[in-house]
C-alpha cells in the first residue's frame, strides 16, 4: 500500500483518487478551493420565486461508458449515483445567413436525413463520406491513444504509425483542411470546425485527427445529468469518501518535495510540516506543476501554446424561449472570431474579445434547476485567456466584462433571440474568474491548445504523475476520466 497525495479535486483528481483507493492505497486529496469539482463548477442564485441552479463549466457529457467503467472499477453502479438523460438534438446549429437550422443527434442515419433536409442530398453524401473516415480515426484513437500513456514524441510517432488511417492523422493536416477537402456546404464546415474548440484550439491549426471528437459525440451521444452536470462532482466525492479517501478542502499545495530522483511528499500553504507521500498525482495544470510546484524549465518550454478560454454569462430568464437544450449561434465570419481570440502575437496583433462571436446557449428543461415559468441560461463564448500581453486580454479592466456581456446579448438579439427584456439577473464568469476559482493559468480551459501530444502522465521524477485536462489524453470530462484510468493503471493496485 502506498501513501498517495492527489493535488486538486477536479474530475481527474477525484476519479484517480477513487480508483487508487479501490486498489487498496491510502489516498489524501488536497484541494485549494472550499468545494470540489474544479472547472465542473456550480452557482446558485436565490430569488423570491425560487433558486436558479447553474453549471458554470461543462454542460455536455459524452462517452458515458467511460463513467460507467469508472464507477464499476470502484465497486459501484453509475445509475445509483447519477441520472443520465440522452439529448436529441444534442446541439441545434443556427447559421447567421438565416437558413435552415441543423439538429445533431446520435443516429448517423437520422443525422444524414436532417443534413439532406437542411442542405440537400449532396451535403449529406459528403458528410457520410467524411463520417466513414472519422470512424477509422476514432477506432484507432480509442485503441492506441486515449487509454495509453504517451510519454514522448517518439511514442506518439510510433502510435501514429500503427494507426490505420495515417493519412488523416498525419502531422500538418488540419481539421480545417479535412473539412475543406470533404465538405462543400459552408454550414457543415463550420459545424466541423467548432470541434477544434473542444480542445481549446483554432481549427486552422488543430490536427485533423480531432475529427474523432464529433465522431464520438454523434455516435455515443450527448447526455445531460438531471439536476445539472455538477452532480457528477457530488457522485465522485461520495465515491471517494465511501472508499476511505481523505479529502481536504482549503488545502493549497505550494511545492512537491523531490530528492534523489523521486517524490517524498508535498508542502501545504500555512502548514509547517510536509505531507509525506510515496506517490504524488498532480491534477493541477501542467504549467502550474512545472513552473511553481516542481520547477522544470525543460518541460515548461513545451507549454507556451495556451488553449483558449471562455466568457460565461449565467442568466435568470422569465418565460419560455423555446430553445433546444444546446444551441450554437454561428457568426457570418468564423475566422474573424479565431483571429480575435488567439490574436497573432508574432505579427504584433493582440488578442481581443470577438465582436461577433459564436454564442453557445444551454437551457436545461429541468425543474430541478429553475423555478416554474423560468429558465436558467448558460451562455458561453470563446475568449482570449486572462493576461496583460500578446495573446491574452486583461478581463479585470474596469467595465470590460459588463460591456462584453451587453455585446453578447445584442449579438443574440441580432441572431433572432432577443432576451434582453426578460433577463431577471445576470452573473458573469470571465477567464480571470476561472483562474481565480480553479487555478487554471489565465483561465485557459484545456491547458495547451489542441495538439495530440500533451504533457505526459508520468512526471520527470519517480512517483510523480499528472492527471487532468492539461495532460494526456486531453481536456473534457471523458478525456480527463480516461487520464485518471491511465494514471491509476500505471501506479497499479497496492501490493
Ligand atoms: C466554461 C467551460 C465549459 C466546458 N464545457 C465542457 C463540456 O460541455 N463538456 C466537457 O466534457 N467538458 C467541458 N469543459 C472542460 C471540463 O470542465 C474540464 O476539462 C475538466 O473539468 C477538467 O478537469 P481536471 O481534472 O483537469 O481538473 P480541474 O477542473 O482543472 O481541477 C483542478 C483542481 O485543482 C485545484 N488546484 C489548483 N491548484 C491547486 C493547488 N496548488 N493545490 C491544491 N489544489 C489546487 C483547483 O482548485 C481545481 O479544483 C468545460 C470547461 C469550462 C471551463
Amino acid at each position: 500500500m502506498a501513501r498517495i497525495v492527489v493535488i486538486g479535486a477536479g474530475v481527474g483528481g477525484l476519479a484517480t483518487a477513487a480508483r487508487l483507493a479501490a486498489g487498496g492505497h491510502e489516498v489524501t486529496v488536497c484541494e485549494r478551493a472550499e468545494t470540489v469539482g474544479g472547472k465542473l463548477g456550480r452557482y446558485v442564485h436565490d430569488t423570491p420565486t425560487g433558486p436558479f441552479h447553474f453549471d458554470t463549466g461543462p454542460s455536455l457529457l459524452t462517452l458515458p461508458q467511460v463513467f460507467t467503467d469508472l464507477f464499476e472499477a470502484t465497486g459501484a453502479k453509475l445509475d445509483e449515483y447519477l441520472d443520465l438523460l440522452p439529448l436529441d438534438p444534442i446541439v441545434r446549429h443556427v447559421f447567421a445567413d438565416g437558413g435552415p437550422t441543423l439538429d445533431s443527434c446520435a443516429d448517423p442515419e437520422v443525422f444524414a436525413t436532417r443534413i439532406a433536409a437542411a442542405f440537400g442530398d449532396r451535403a449529406a453524401a459528403d458528410w457520410q463520406r467524411l463520417w466513414r473516415r472519422a470512424g477509422r480515426v476514432w477506432d484507432a484513437s480509442w485503441r492506441d491513444i486515449l487509454r495509453r500513456s504517451v510519454d514522448s514524441p517518439r511514442d506518439l510517432a510510433a502510435l501514429a504509425w500503427r494507426l490505420g488511417d495515417l493519412a488523416a492523422i498525419a502531422p500538418g493536416r488540419t481539421l480545417r483542411g479535412l473539412g475543406r477537402r470533404h465538405l462543400r456546404e459552408p454550414g457543415l464546415r463550420m459545424l466541423l470546425d467548432r470541434y477544434a474548440t473542444y480542445t481549446g484550439a483554432d481549427p486552422r491549426r488543430a490536427p485533423a485527427a480531432l475529427v474523432a471528437v464529433p465522431y464520438a459525440e454523434l455516435t455515443f451521444g450527448g447526455w445531460y445529468l438531471r439536476g445539472g452536470l455538477g452532480t457528477l462532482a457530488d457522485a465522485l466525492l461520495s465515491r471517494c469518501l465511501d472508499l476511505g479517501v481523505v479529502v481536504q478542502t482549503g488545502a493549497t499545495v505550494t511545492r512537491i518535495d523531490a530528492a534523489g530522483g523521486r517524490v517524498h511528499g508535498v508542502r501545504l500553504a500555512g502548514v509547517a510540516a510536509p505531507l509525506p507521500a510515496d506517490v504524488v498525482v498532480a491534477n493541477v495544470d501542467a504549467l502550474t506543476v512545472y513552473r511553481d510546484l516542481l520547477p522544470d524549465p525543460r518541460r515548461l518550454a513545451g507549454l507556451a501554446d495556451r488553449s483558449l478560454a471562455g466568457f460565461v454569462l449565467l442568466l435568470g430568464v422569465a418565460g419560455n424561449s423555446g430553445l433546444a437544450h444546446h444551441n450554437v449561434f454561428f457568426p457570418r465570419d468564423y475566422d474573424a472570431e479565431f483571429d480575435a481570440v488567439f490574436g497573432d502575437p508574432g505579427r504584433g496583433v493582440p488578442a481581443r474579445p470577438a465582436v461577433d462571436p459564436t454564442v453557445f446557449v444551454t437551457v436545461a428543461d429541468d425543474p430541478m434547476v429553475r423555478p416554474d415559468g423560468h429558465e436558467a441560461w448558460f451562455v458561453l463564448v470563446n475568449a482570449p485567456r486572462q493576461g496583460t500581453a500578446g495573446s491574452a486580454v486583461d478581463w479585470r479592466r474596469p467595465g470590460l466584462a459588463q460591456a462584453y456581456a451587453d455585446r453578447i446579448l445584442d449579438v443574440l438579439a441580432e441572431r433572432g433571440v432577443d432576451v434582453r427584456d426578460r433577463v431577471l439577473f445576470r452573473e458573469i464568469r470571465t477567464p480571470a474568474d476561472l483562474d481565480t476559482a480553479t487555478g487554471a493559468p489565465g483561465g485557459a480551459i484545456y491547458g495547451t491548445a489542441g495538439g495530440l501530444l500533451r504533457p505526459a502522465n508520468r512526471g520527470p521524477v519517480a512517483g510523480l504523475f499528472l492527471v487532468g485536462g492539461s495532460s494526456h489524453p486531453g481536456g473534457g470530462l471523458p478525456m480527463v476520466t480516461l487520464s485518471a484510468q491511465i494514471v491509476a493503471t500505471e501506479i497499479g493496485p497496492a501490493a
